[in-house]
């Protein structure tokens, strides 16, 4: 006879206990993700998540971030992008519910869910791209499908956050381009990274993507920096 599932979990969480990804305290494994919920209760949330296109040089529409790039936020996502902490995917689910609950978001049904790439030398030395990871979050929680094979980061470039922030609008510079047989024409964007600083790379990649067609790019990111200045992790 098969042993029921609670009692099941309660064994595999004496053998295998688990602890918060933030605190460390005691988190047990019938949990869905791995922050605990006074973890998740902490997680400085964006009030004002909306923005639009405020200069000339920004080629995106607007853009939507869900936290703001600090205390715990800040742990969060230095785990998930430089420690393989890949299993905050389920918790960054659980923030996009919640945040397009909460501020009852227009997201497009039929917008295409686009991850920003990473070149692949990046992709080789991480094994895993971030932004690929949290779109496809979003991407669950919208039962909407993930478009991997539109654009692409075929120019190698610095790692922005070892640069001023003028300099990094040059460095990305005709950094992507679309891939054969993509077609957008008409189409609505949701491009997902990580976390916003000057806008400079969503904003090449958008204008990449408003060349080829498409129709409006919304910038979605995990997280905002307060400023703009040079601490993002990006
Ligand atoms: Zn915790």
């Amino acid at each position: 006879m098969p042993l029921p599932q609670s009692l099941l979990t309660g064994l595999l969480d004496i053998i295998f206990p688990r602890n918060c990804i933030l605190c460390r305290g005691y988190h047990p494994l019938t949990a869905h993700d791995p922050l605990c919920p006074d973890c998740y209760k902490k997680l400085p949330w964006n009030k004002t998540p909306l923005s639009l296109r405020s200069t000339p040089s920004i080629h995106f529409d607007r853009s939507l971030a869900i936290l703001h790039y600090k205390g715990h936020a800040q742990t969060l996502l230095k785990q998930f992008k430089f420690h393989n902490k890949t299993s905050i995917r389920r918790t960054i689910s659980r923030l996009f519910r919640d945040f397009i609950k909460l501020h009852s978001l227009d997201i497009g049904t039929h917008a295409l869910i686009i991850p920003m790439p990473l070149h692949p030398t990046r992709l080789r030395e991480r094994g895993y791209n971030q932004s690929t990871l949290i779109a496809q979050g979003i991407a669950d929680t919208l039962n909407m499908p993930l478009c991997e094979d539109i654009l692409e980061r075929h120019r190698a470039t610095a790692h922005q956050s070892q640069l001023h922030a003028k300099d990094r609008w040059t460095n990305v510079g005709h950094a992507f381009r679309i891939l054969p047989l993509a077609d957008i024409v008409g189409r609505e964007i949701l491009l997902i990274d990580d976390i916003l600083t000057t806008g400079a790379t969503a904003s090449e990649a958008a204008k990449t993507l408003k060349e080829a067609g498409a129709s409006r790019v919304t910038v979605i990111t995990l997280a905002i920096t307060a400023c703009g200045s040079c601490t993002t992790t990006s």
